[in-house]
């Protein structure tokens, strides 16, 4: 009798002891959410993650090498002060891969398009592992082919975009989308992930920025998992980068991009980027690469027509309380012309102020709304027709009219993208300097005064064009320019 109340003594003794440590787990898990808030709890430790404690070392359990620099890299700091607050001020922090998480989260086989099956961290990642959703950054992809309204501007990208996952075998690879800012190249990229997810949920797809791959690229250099980083993109299904033009000036990562796309391309697998402008325009990025993007699909995305952004603006519009009638939705569709995200702000715009006012939406009060903001959009010559013009002309991308570069070509096309702002448009010089190269807007004045003195004595202007050096007359490129933006 005795025995058997010692056994169930010492039974729950061992129970407390265990209850303590779960506590204490609980309790440090609690003080991370805290210190680094529940969203980012919840994507990066909540479910993925196995804490132990034990001699004071904390050991932070993750799937794969890579989450474990990924994680020491970013949250190292915090998990330590919050170890510390509960256990006491010698507790260390070590990140490891734990292959009993691992075992849990078993690889999912797929079969898309009638690939192998692959057994690797990768999969976990878009398969079952961290999150059930697509995710970028630690965010779900929210944007689907659903909610892309299709016109002329954009017609030959979203088929494009729909090829690639619906074909049996995808025609093209790379897919490359490419044109201005706010005109649905994020959107497409990301429709064709969740697209795929929806309809091929073990297909192992990654979508990120092609900042995000720079800086996984150098952690992983100097962290000496490099190995860990190109499993894990090069066993990807379908690779998705946005922003590809950010690898300009970046020739390591050029060429890890490149050996990327190559194994990749080799297995059959897809490969889809976005930037915004054509491959050969974008500066700075090597020959191969470019010779590798052309031989894919290369789509331009234009800016959308007036019908389009009639049908941008009422699907917006459906989504808000109160309905907006068509009279405020060719007003808006009419006025905003040069990117979605304009459409989108002004249509929650008017939204939010009738549900304010508790007002009912007519015309009258949609443009006292948007008047402000009508004034600076919608000037006789829109900013993006500009810069289009001066691109075209200089042979320079977007992106280079927006960066500080400073060669010759560049600051040349910049000056007279600045000049024709002022001239005809009526955006202020602080804009205009903020959109060309974060600049301030005495530079902006100074660029136009260059200009200016330039065209009163008609100066012979020279500049590397993409077939060699070229010289022109500033009036007659003045003349050139004003007459392609019209
Ligand atoms: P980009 O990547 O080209 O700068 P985004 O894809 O981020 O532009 O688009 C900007 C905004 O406009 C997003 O909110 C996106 O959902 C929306 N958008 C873009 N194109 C469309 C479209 N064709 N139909 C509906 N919404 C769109
Ligand atoms: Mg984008």
């Amino acid at each position: 009798m005795q025995g058997i109340v010692k056994e169930d003594i010492r039974t729950s003794t061992k129970c407390v002891e265990v209850r303590s440590k779960e506590n204490v787990i609980s309790a440090i898990n609690e003080a991370i959410a805290e210190k680094i808030g529940q969203q980012k709890f919840r994507i990066w430790f909540k479910n993925s993650t196995r804490l132990t404690l034990s001699d004071g070392l904390l050991k932070i359990g993750v799937i794969n090498p890579f989450i474990a620099s990924w994680l020491e890299s970013h949250f190292s700091k915090q998990v330590t002060e919050s170890a510390r607050a509960v256990v006491g001020a010698s507790c260390q922090v070590s990140f490891i891969v734990d292959p009993q998480l691992c075992d849990s989260h078993k690889a999912a086989t797929f079969d898309w398009q009638a690939k192998p099956a692959m057994n690797s961290p990768v999969a976990v990642e878009s398969g079952r592992g961290i999150t059930q959703r697509p995710t970028y950054a630690g965010q779900k992809l929210k944007l689907t082919f659903d909610t892309f309204v299709v016109g002329q501007s954009n017609e030959l990208a979203y088929n494009a975009a729909k090829a690639v996952i619906n074909d049996k075998q995808s025609p093209f690879n790379p897919l490359f989308i490419h044109g201005g800012y706010g005109l649905g190249k994020t959107h497409l990229l990301q429709g064709i992930c969740t697209e795929l997810h929806r309809t091929k949920p073990t297909a192992n797809w990654l979508y990120m920025s092609a900042e995000d791959f720079a800086n996984q690229f150098v952690l992983a250099l100097k962290t000496r998992k490099l190995d860990a980083f190109r499993s894990r993109i090069r066993q990807t299904d379908l690779l998705a980068i946005d922003d590809i033009h950010f690898l300009a000036s970046k020739p390591a990562t050029q060429e890890e991009f490149l050996h990327t796309f190559n194994t990749l391309d080799l297995g059959g697998r897809q490969v889809i980027l976005a930037s915004d402008s054509h491959p050969k325009m974008i500066t700075q990025i090597s020959e191969k690469l470019i010779s590798r993007f052309v031989s894919g699909m290369v789509v331009k995305i234009d800016q959308p027509d007036f019908k389009t952004r009639c049908e941008i603006c009422r699907q917006y519009a459906r989504g808000m309380k109160k309905p907006i009638s068509e009279d405020v939705i060719a007003y808006v569709a009419e006025h905003l012309r040069s990117n979605i995200r304009e459409l989108q702000g002004a249509i929650l715009k008017i939204a939010a102020f009738a549900s304010l006012q508790n007002a009912k939406i007519g015309l009258g009060l949609a443009q006292e709304i948007l008047a402000e903001h009508i004034g600076r959009c919608d000037p006789m010559v829109h900013i993006s027709d500009i810069e289009s013009a001066v691109a075209d002309f200089f042979g320079v991308s977007s992106s280079a009219l927006h960066s500080s570069k400073k060669d010759r070509t560049v600051s040349l096309a910049r000056h007279f993208s600045m000049y024709l702002a002022r001239k005809h448009t009526k955006m202020s010089s602080s804009e205009i300097g903020r959109l060309l190269g974060d600049k301030n807007h005495a530079t902006v004045l100074m660029a136009c005064k260059k200009v200016e003195e330039q065209l009163s004595r008609n100066a012979q202007l020279n500049w590397q064009g993409p077939t060699g050096n070229r010289v022109a007359n500033a009036t007659t490129i003045l003349e050139q320019l004003e007459k392609s933006i019209r």
